[in-house]
């Protein structure tokens, strides 16, 4: 038996990342009842904070207990009624994941597809949506697995000219990436911590627009017995507890229903991450995941390796780095494990064996993460057998840093 005592990696994969300091400190804070009026204080706060994260003016906004996954299966399972049409346009393997999870939800699910590494136009979804008339659209903002971030901004226009309901996964974008939850007219957002929010996995966020609400209000009078279900499927309950929007929301709302035993902790968690990036303010943790991004980008192509998609529209956050064919990836990702103490990814699907994806997000979308990260890339390519330029990644990154009149390091850590 070995004693709860992790080594301190510094995690520069697709998440989970290091969590900040703080917001380990903030989990090991003492836990309160939630009907004390000082948890009730915090749970209004936390609802105030993640307006302002997802720039949302949502009463409807607050916390599921859960990884990000809770957050889409709440949302799906709230949203569609069985038998409900929804779309989702797959870009990687999260698109996948809602047209599984609305499948089980029991809508009739219907799925566009684009190669890994593009992103779909307004108009392809548009053009489908004319075709399905869905409920529900269902897109993820930003795919970790291909590293893509699809436009979102003029989906909005889109599903309102057609009556449509714009849900999207933000998990991997929010905090790092532009997201205007109200100006580009999303009815209903999930994410999670482990991101740009530079927390554990274990919260998922959640807003969810008036005219997204009016459809849970709807439901929730079947369950409150207010109606009777009918023969139209959209009268039937929503098949879960836990994950039921409406009741967390009444949960959440000035009525307190008690619902769940609200897991304090992961509350304190999510509040801290919230803070944090309202603090730095969320335009300047943009443009800080931007400059990290590109530094991560253009070392590794200083040291002369490939990278995957279409670069125009990678989330600023992640990277899918090829492969090169004279080394073994998991060998090199051991290497860097074992010898470096950095964790970067292994990648899914079509792309198995093929990319590593490195992520500079949160806590260590940084410049010395950035330049530990490359030296240490470099190093383990070199023992690996593969030539590369001594030091290009890091005099890459670090001229680019040099270069720049942005903040290149988190509120509070010294650049
Ligand atoms: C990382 C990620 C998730 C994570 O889901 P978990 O349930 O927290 O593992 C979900 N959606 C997207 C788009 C992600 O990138």
């Amino acid at each position: 038996m070995h004693p709860v005592n992790p080594p301190a990696r510094l995690l520069m994969g697709p998440g989970p990342i290091t969590a900040d300091p703080r917001v380990l400190r903030a989990l090991s804070t003492p836990l309160v009842g939630q009907y004390d009026p000082w948890m009730t204080s915090a749970m209004n706060d936390t609802q105030e904070l993640y307006r302002g994260v997802f720039g949302t003016a949502n009463e409807a906004t607050v916390l599921v207990d859960g990884t990000s996954r809770a957050g889409i299966e709440a949302v799906l399972v709230s949203l569609l009624a069985p038998g409900d049409r929804v779309l989702v346009p797959v870009f990687g393997r999260f698109g996948h994941l809602l047209a599984e999870i609305a499948g089980r939800a029991g809508a009739e699910v219907h799925t566009i597809e684009t190669a890994w590494g593009q992103v779909f136009t307004p108009t392809a979804i548009e053009d489908a949506i004319v075709r399905v008339r869905p409920k529900v659209l269902a897109i993820v903002q930003g795919d970790t697995s291909t590293t893509m971030n699809q436009p979102l901004d003029e989906l909005g226009a889109i599903c309102e000219r057609h009556g449509v309901l714009f849900y999207t996964d933000a998990t991997a974008t929010v905090g790092g990436n532009p997201l205007e939850v109200d100006a580009w007219g999303i009815d209903a957002v999930s994410a999670g911590l482990q991101k740009c929010l530079g927390g554990p996995s274990g919260s998922a966020p959640v807003t969810v627009s008036p005219r997204a609400t009016a459809v849970l209000d709807e439901r929730r009078s079947v369950e409150a017995g207010i109606r009777e279900p009918g023969d139209d499927v959209a009268d039937e309950p929503i098949r879960s507890n836990y994950l039921d929007l409406a009741m967390i929301l009444d949960y959440w709302g000035p009525r307190r229903l008690n619902h769940h035993t609200e897991a304090a902790s992961m509350l304190y968690a999510a509040n801290e991450c919230a803070r944090i990036l309202l603090d730095e303010g969320v335009e300047q943790a943009i443009a800080r995941h931007e400059l990290a991004g590109r530094a991560m980008l253009q070392g590794v192509q200083a040291l002369g390796l490939g990278v995957f998609g279409d670069v125009a529209h990678k989330m600023h956050n992640v990277v899918a780095v090829e492969i090169p064919s004279d080394v073994v990836g998991d060998q090199v990702r051991a290497s860097m494990l074992d010898d470096h103490g950095i964790e970067i990814g292994t990648s899914f699907g079509p792309l198995h064996g093929k990319v590593w994806r490195i992520g500079t997000m949160g806590y260590n979308a940084r410049k010395d993460t950035v330049v530990t990260t490359l030296a240490a890339l470099e190093h383990a390519l070199r023992r690996a057998g593969h030539a590369v330029p001594h030091g290009g990644g890091v005099d890459a990154a670090l001229d680019l840093y040099r270069d720049s009149t942005v903040s290149g390091a988190p509120v509070g850590v010294p650049a």
